[in-house]
């Protein structure tokens, strides 16, 4: 008997007879590793599968540990990721049956980011002092699935003498952001001193002055800053580059320059009657109620635009009048009210569910399916309205963005204050003095190359929201560490590569926990609307407890460990098809699949020039829960659980 393993790339397997012949892949070099889907959808490619199963298993603090080895933003993380790992996670892919085996629904994925939270507030920095926490994190060695962010390989990589370190050369860093502080944080492992400079009194960038404090502690955020000062990073607030100290001068006194100033200037739509009092960005607006200044604002509001930073926007001004309301209620006169005007129908909105259902919760009053035609003022000036008209279509058949109008349908809002919510742009203006080499790509955006991160000017780099246009913060945090490196082979002129090792272990006699695949995703505490709207800065979201954390992180299916064919065994017996609760593998005739190179250098190597009748076994990844009943059910051991396990270090040539 000869079989040879490979994997359905088109979906799920047909029930009965296969018409067509099927499309699979081989399982090749970095296959199994790129089923870890959440760490390979993660930017820094943290190992959320490694934490959350230590959670599973009560072991929190080490949980901690693998979080913060490839993010020194993982606590921020904890409380405001955008997740990418969530959207990819595996676990949100396995179809739910009802008792007749009838498709119901797609599972939901692991709380990948709440289950963050819960091990940084209890080992992060929120529980610890700086020092402590840095002692931990740079002893922290990662067992398995270490990536090259690691902040470990780093390390590791100097102490063994592969890599040599800076002798202490300054760096300048314009910008507090994100994408500044992480860039900043791994210069100084590679033996550089960055010095940070930033416009505003705080640090941490759109994370201090954009993200609220209802979703985000300002508390927590200097903590983890903290962490980072501690490696020795200088940050000095209150300075903008260009006004206090030019951009000619940082270009002399230092090194090198990582420019990672963001996108801050909300940008705006060229309305009639949009320039004047009333009319505000939306960042503008949050940046206000983020430093504590007094607020330009009525108390009839539109917020124009559908996306998250509008609804950071709606909601804290939402927030705003509660409170002023309830400070001062007999003086304030008539009712106030704040509604958020999107282009896209409530489907097609690009804020997350749980902003618009909260937002719903809170009082956002929401209109769908309208765009700004111009802003409508009085005699004196005064903002009165905003004047809409009904959009019927946003998208075109390619998915890209081609609003279409119908004119005849329009209606005006009246309201006092309207705030922008319609998307962020660079203020490079300082390049003026010192930067004129650094060429753009397009207006107001620098030419930057995507791998190097370096612009046409010498010793000059781009991280952030500025290299890659505005995204997520973890994305910002990668393009930091990536601008480090880059930094460091430029001045040192050491070339830094990765040496990833893999291996697979044979895991005998693997289980999982009696009813895993059938527990339901646990519900991330929040608070009552009420409740959250009594204070500004009250937390939305309340956080898992030990037991809800337990119990959530044992739904993870622990992707890096697999079932194993080995075909030299199998007796095609077929009893791992039938048992398999997932019906996710299938045994196939070997002619029943559509020829491809990888499926013919496969046969040749396992089956030679002759393949005869052979069988293939092909499985589903999509379904595999990983729950080894094949292993167990196969008579002759021809199937094992194997644990895929890698690290990486760098070398310089
Ligand atoms: C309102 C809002 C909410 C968001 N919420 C989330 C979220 O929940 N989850 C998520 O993953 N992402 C979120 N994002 C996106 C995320 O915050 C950004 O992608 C990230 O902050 C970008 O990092 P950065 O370091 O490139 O730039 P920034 O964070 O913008 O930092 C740039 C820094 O440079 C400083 N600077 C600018 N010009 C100068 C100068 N001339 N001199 C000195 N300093 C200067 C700025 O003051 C700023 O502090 C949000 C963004 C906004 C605007
Ligand atoms: S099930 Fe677990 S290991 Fe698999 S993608 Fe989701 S979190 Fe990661
Ligand atoms: S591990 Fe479980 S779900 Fe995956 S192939 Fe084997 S029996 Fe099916």
């Amino acid at each position: 008997m000869r079989d040879v393993a490979g994997t359905a790339a088109d979906g799920a397997l047909p029930a009965a007879a296969l018409p067509v012949p099927l499309t699979v892949e081989v399982p090749g070099d970095g296959y199994h590793r790129g089923l870890i889907s959440c760490q390979a959808a993660c930017p820094v490619h943290t190992d959320a599968r490694g934490y959350v199963r230590a959670i599973a298993e009560g072991r929190f603090e080490e949980a901690y540990l693998i979080a913060r080895g490839p993010n020194p933003f993982a606590s921020i993380c904890g409380r405001v990721c955008g997740a990418p790992c969530e959207a990819a996670c595996r676990r949100g892919k396995v179809p739910r049956v009802d008792d007749d085996g009838a498709f119901v629904a797609n599972d939901r994925p692991i709380s990948i980011r709440a289950l963050k939270r819960f091990v940084c507030s209890l080992a992060g920095p929120e529980a610890r002092m700086p020092a402590a926490v840095l002692d931990d994190v740079r002893r922290y060695v990662p067992a398995v699935c270490a990536d090259a962010d690691e902040m470990a390989a780093l390390l590791r990589g100097a102490i063994d003498g592969q890599i040599p370190l800076a002798s202490g050369q300054k760096v300048a860093i314009i910008g507090a952001g994100p994408a500044g502080l992480s860039a900043a944080h791994d210069l100084a492992l590679l033996g550089f001193k960055p010095v940070v400079y930033e416009s505003e009194p705080v640090a941490a960038g759109m994370l201090a002055v954009g993200v609220p404090a209802y979703r985000l502690p300002r508390e927590l955020i200097r903590r983890e800053i903290a962490v980072i000062e501690a490696l020795g990073v200088e940050i000095r607030c209150n300075v903008t580059v260009g006004k206090d100290v030019s951009f000619e001068e940082l270009r002399r006194t230092h090194a090198a320059v990582l420019v990672a100033v963001g996108a801050k200037s909300s940008r705006a739509l060229g309305l009639p009657g949009e320039n004047g009092p009333g009319v505000l960005g939306g960042v503008d607006l949050l940046r206000a109620v983020s430093l504590g200044e007094p607020l330009p604002l009525g108390r009839d509001v539109v917020v124009v635009g559908g996306g998250n930073v509008a609804y950071d926007v709606a909601r804290s001004v939402v927030r705003q009048i509660a409170w002023d309301a309830a400070r001062t209620a007999a003086r304030l006169p008539g009712t106030s009210r704040v509604r958020l005007v999107s282009l896209e129908g409530l489907e097609e909105m690009p804020a997350d569910t749980v902003e618009i259902r909260e937002g719903d919760e809170e009082g956002v009053e929401r209109l769908n399916g309208w765009g700004p035609v111009a802003i409508e003022r009085d005699a004196t000036g005064a903002v009165t309205g905003v004047t809409f008209r009904r959009c019927v279509r946003v998208y075109d058949e390619n998915r890209r963005f081609s609003p279409v109008y119908d004119d005849a349908v329009r209606q005006t809002l009246p309201c006092d204050s309207v705030l922008l919510s319609v998307g962020q742009a660079p203020n490079l203006s300082f390049l003026a003095e010192g930067g004129t080499d650094v060429e753009e790509m397009r207006p107001g955006w620098p030419k930057v190359d995507p791998v190097t991160l370096a612009t046409s000017a010498p010793s000059v780099f781009v991280a952030g929201d500025l290299a890659h246009g505005t995204r997520l913060l973890i994305d910002a945090v990668a393009s930091g560490k990536a601008a480090a490196r880059s930094i460091y082979r430029s001045l040192t002129g050491h070339a830094l590569t990765p040496d990833t090792l893999t291996a697979f272990l044979t895991l005998p006699g693997y289980r999982r926990e009696r009813g895993y695949e059938s527990i339901r995703r646990v519900a991330v505490p929040v608070a009552e609307p009420e409740e959250r709207l009594k204070h500004p800065e009250a937390e939305v979201e309340t956080g898992y407890t030990a037991e809800q954390a337990m119990r959530e992180a044992s739904r993870c299916l622990d992707c890096g460990v697999t079932p194993v064919f080995d075909g030299s065994r199998c007796v095609l017996c077929g009893g791992c098809v039938d048992v398999c609760p997932t019906l996710c593998l299938k045994l196939v005739d070997l002619f029943d699949l559509a020829p491809s190179a990888d499926l013919a250098s496969a046969v040749d190597r396992d089956l030679g020039p002759d393949p005869g009748d052979a069988t293939a076994i092909l499985k589903d990844e999509d379904r595999c829960i990983r729950c080894a009943l094949c292993v167990m059910r196969c008579p002759t051991d021809a199937i094992a659980m194997d644990r895929v396990t890698f690290a990486t270090s760098w070398r310089t040539a």
